[in-house]
């Protein structure tokens, strides 16, 4: 949070020193800005614009679209810890989250193991094999219910 008031300090008085230079030497950045955007010495006063920088607008347009389309798919696949950049591609509670090994609860911080592997892998069977040993109760229990009425 500090940070980025500190940024933003810097970026307030950054804009305050440029219109305040612009101001005082209106000319010269009148003429710099001319050169650079093209609408200076050429035979009309938007030509040089229009065959140059102005030109360049739609291709902001497609960066831009780009970079969004990057920015979205960063933001869908990066770990869904705040401020990780890392690539989350294990799932926690469930499918909700996806995120990188050193935020995943079942790796504590490192990166899984064969031992770890093999201890998850037995613990998801065995939790499996009671959720069917309870499905089959179930089932058994109502399928007698069902012959007794
Ligand atoms: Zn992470």
């Amino acid at each position: 949070m500090r940070s980025r008031l500190l940024l933003l300090a810097v970026a307030v008085t950054a804009l305050a020193a440029v219109i305040t230079s612009w101001v005082l030497d209106a000319a010269a950045v009148d003429h710099w800005l001319a050169v650079h955007t093209g609408t200076v010495n050429e035979s009309g006063p938007y030509y040089g614009f229009w065959s140059g920088f102005g030109s360049d607008i739609a291709e902001f347009g497609i960066i831009g679209a780009i970079g969004t389309g990057v920015y979205q798919m960063v933001r869908k696949y990066n770990c869904h810890e705040p401020r990780c950049w890392r690539v989350g591609n294990h799932s926690a509670a469930g499918g909700q989250f996806l995120l990188c090994y050193r935020h995943h609860p079942d790796y504590h911080g490192s990166r899984p193991t064969s031992a770890m592997i093999k201890g998850l892998h037995r613990a998801h069977k065995q939790r499996q094999a009671s959720l069917d040993e309870k499905l089959h109760r179930i089932h058994g229990s109502s399928r007698s219910s069902d012959a007794d009425n």
